[in-house]
């Protein structure tokens, strides 16, 4: 079965995606998300100058030998735009041969292990009374497990909290002030301001009083976006701990797998990592030691449905669990490809679901739906999400970059 073709597709219903499709002699589209936030247009030249030309005539069932020979037949291993490269080849590739087989793609996976996915959404707000606004407003949409951000004393704007100055579609074409993305995203990157001390002195506060409120049983995650040291970040661990915390994620910049050692000895917060890892040798140490509970790489930015599940699987030795990241530029393509992988996975963990906007789920067409605080994978052959062209080509893609990070003196921060 031979592939004919694979094009390359850029647009933004809503916001920016890059999307492979794959097509073969007989007929059959496959379908991979390569959508890396910011930089999209590397990864789409990567895609039409260096692996189209080698795709087209190969046997698209080959999927293992097509990850080895783009992955190895680089020799420049690694990295962020080859693996979302590699990703969308393998993603297109296993959604064709599910639709061959005739079966949703999960089955080919080893099928079901569990009913859906269980998620959790994103509450945030900049003081307390619009964040417990923002958790009940989740609740009401299903959600059963909540990530809380909020605005730091002294500080105009934090990442990952949502103001009404930065709206976007709603989901399902209604747009609440609690849909809004927090991001703000422009053509050039907002610099918003960041103060560790600040931070640190009044996170633990706003825990204790969403505890207060909603419970001792609510599932709550928070999220340092790599902003801390590791003293810093132990310290947080340890306040946290009584107000039991699903997971703590990105304390520190993981580059330095090493330093979670020293979080590790100071606090039995879960701990999550890996939203911008993308091979399962950057989780070798974490894995080994012991060192995190759970793993953040989606499929678009991990080499696929073929890279992760081999992360998966290495994890589960260690008792690690999946905690895939699921932004709304992880496209209903990457999404669909990690929801069919999580049903059958057995250490599956939780899902991070964002909903997509009406603009976007009317390009994609996503068969999976959420329900009961779960997503739940369609039962079409393949990874069930479709791609309207003629609509996708009324949004072109536009320039969108995340903010930046500045200390209040001016230098430049992690996030
Ligand atoms: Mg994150």
């Amino acid at each position: 079965m031979r592939i004919t073709a694979a094009d390359v597709l850029v647009s933004s219903p809503g916001r920016n995606f890059v999307t492979l499709r794959i097509t073969t002699e007989d007929g059959m589209v496959g379908l991979g998300d390569a959508t890396l936030n910011g930089r999209e247009l590397a990864v789409a030249a990567y895609l039409s100058e260096h692996v189209v030309p080698l795709l087209l005539g190969r046997d698209a069932h080959l999927i293992e030998d097509t990850w080895q020979y783009l992955y190895r037949g680089a020799y420049w291993r690694r990295g962020p735009v080859t693996m979302a490269s590699i990703a969308a080849v393998d993603t297109a590739l296993w959604d064709i041969k599910a639709k061959v087989a005739g079966l949703p793609l999960y089955q080919l996976l080893g099928g079901r292990s569990r009913r859906g996915c269980l998620t959790y959404g994103h509450a945030s707000g900049a003081e307390l009374p619009e964040l417990f606004d923002s958790i009940r407003y989740h609740q009401e949409q299903g959600y059963r497990a909540i990530r809380i951000q909020t605005g730091v004393p002294g500080l105009s704007s934090v990442y990952g909290v949502a103001s009404s100055a930065n709206a976007t579609a709603g989901a399902g074409g209604v747009t609440t002030r609690y849909d809004h993305e927090p991001a703000r995203r422009s053509a050039v990157p907002v610099e918003e301001q960041w103060d560790t001390r600040a931070y640190l002195r009044h996170i633990p506060g706003i825990f204790e009083a969403v505890r207060n409120e909603f419970g001792p049983e609510l599932p709550l995650l928070h999220d340092a976006h790599h902003r801390l040291t590791p003293i810093q970040a132990a310290k947080l661990g340890k306040s946290l701990e009584p107000y039991d915390l699903f997971w703590l994620e990105d304390v520190t910049p993981a580059e330095n797998q090493a330093v979670l050692r020293r979080v590790r000895e100071h606090t039995t917060t879960p701990l999550a990592i890996g939203e911008v890892f993308n091979t399962i040798w950057d989780y070798r140490e974490l894995f080994e030691e012991q060192l995190i509970d759970y793993v953040r790489s989606p499929v678009t930015h991990a080499g696929g449905i073929t890279g992760l599940r081999r992360i998966f699987d290495y994890a589960a030795v260690y008792q690690i669990k999946s905690g895939v990241h699921g932004p709304t530029d992880v496209s209903p393509v990457g999404l669909a490809a990690a929801v069919h992988l999580g049903v059958a996975i057995p250490n599956f963990g939780i899902q991070e679901y964002m909903k997509h906007s009406a603009s976007t789920d009317d390009v994609f067409q996503p068969s999976y739906r959420f329900e009961d605080g779960l997503l739940i994978p369609g039962e079409d052959p393949g990874l069930g999400v479709s791609y309207d062209q003629v609509l996708a080509d009324s949004f072109p893609y536009q320039a969108a970059y995340l903010p930046v990070n500045r200390l209040l003196d001016g230098s430049m921060h992690d996030w």
